[in-house]
């Protein structure tokens, strides 16, 4: 890798560059945002040598690294612009959090040197300011190769993933989204929806003035960007809807345990739970 293009500077591919600076990448890297203000702060920043809105300055800095990291429903119009400027040889990754049905459509427009990836690390917070160089260490990276996806392609994308500290798993595109739309995306919907729950409970009193910590824990990622999960939630529709619906139905016997006032019942439903929470690595 020496030249390496982000398109999207903002909390995840600002974490990128600033990660691979860390690691001891000496190259150039350079930024694409629709926003000229996240290019300036991440020029500012040192996190990218040189920014621009559009695409054609990418022909003479010819990355041999794309890392897509905008919101996901922005990733096959940015392939098709990517598409026209970038050579052959050059390799494409994402940090999308949706793969699927996505991969497949961007390895048609980009051909076999796309390799599909989604770091397992993150935070609430979003924009290039919040970037941390540490952010991957540690954290599992997800790959989702196809049949199709070139072998030396994912070589560098797996090495790259590996440089930056992080541990590298294999999955098909489907399973990740079944698997995210579960242990990930289902978790963002509650916690979005508790909040606008208390707001439509808050008709005697305002209860948002009493949030003790177990309510701010719960509700930290509902803080989240709000493009960047509408984004989430339309692109893998499918999983998240079949998650909520059985969340609905754990939270339906739970009442329904309360109703009931079957203690014994109730206590073993708490008690398997919370084993089930304590073994969690
Ligand atoms: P962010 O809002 O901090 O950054 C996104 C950047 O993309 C912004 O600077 C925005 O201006 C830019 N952008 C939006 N549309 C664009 C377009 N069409 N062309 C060029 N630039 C565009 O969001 P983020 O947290 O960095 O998330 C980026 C991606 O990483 C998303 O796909 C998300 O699913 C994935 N991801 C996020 C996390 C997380 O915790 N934030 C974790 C894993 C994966």
């Amino acid at each position: 890798m020496e030249r390496v293009l982000i398109v999207g500077t903002g909390f995840m591919g600002g974490s990128l560059a600033l990660a691979l600076r860390r690691s001891g990448f000496k190259g150039e890297i350079y930024g694409i945002d629709i926003n000229p203000e996240a290019l300036k702060k991440a020029k500012e920043l040192g996190v990218i040598e040189e920014g621009f809105t559009e695409y054609g300055p990418v022909k003479e800095v010819a990355p041999d690294t794309v890392v897509i990291a905008t919101p996901v429903r922005t990733f096959t119009d940015i392939a098709r612009n990517l598409k026209g400027v970038i050579s052959e040889d050059t390799v494409i990754t994402d940090l999308g959090s949706v793969k699927g049905m996505l991969v497949f459509k961007l390895e048609e427009i980009l051909g076999t040197k796309f390799v599909g990836g989604h770091p397992i690390a993150g935070t609430e917070k979003s924009g290039v300011e919040n970037s941390l160089p540490d952010l991957f260490e540690g954290k599992k990276t997800i790959i989702t190769p196809t049949e199709r996806t070139d072998k030396e392609a994912l070589k560098k994308v797996v090495e790259m993933w590996e440089t930056l500290g992080s541990e590298v798993e294999f999955m098909d595109p489907f399973l990740h989204d079944r698997v995210f739309g579960a242990v990930s995306h289902l978790p963002h919907a509650v916690a979005f929806a508790l909040i606008d729950a208390i707001e439509r409970l808050s008709e005697e009193v305002d209860l948002f003035r009493y949030p003790g910590g177990g309510f701010k824990d719960f509700t930290r990622i509902a803080a989240s960007d709000p493009v960047m999960w509408r984004d989430i939630f339309l692109e893998n529709k499918e999983n998240v809807i079949r998650s909520i619906d059985v969340y609905v139905e754990s939270l339906k016997k739970l009442k329904s345990l309360m109703e009931e006032g079957k203690e014994e019942d109730l206590t073993r439903f708490l008690e398997n739970v919370r084993v089930r929470r304590m073994n969690l690595r």
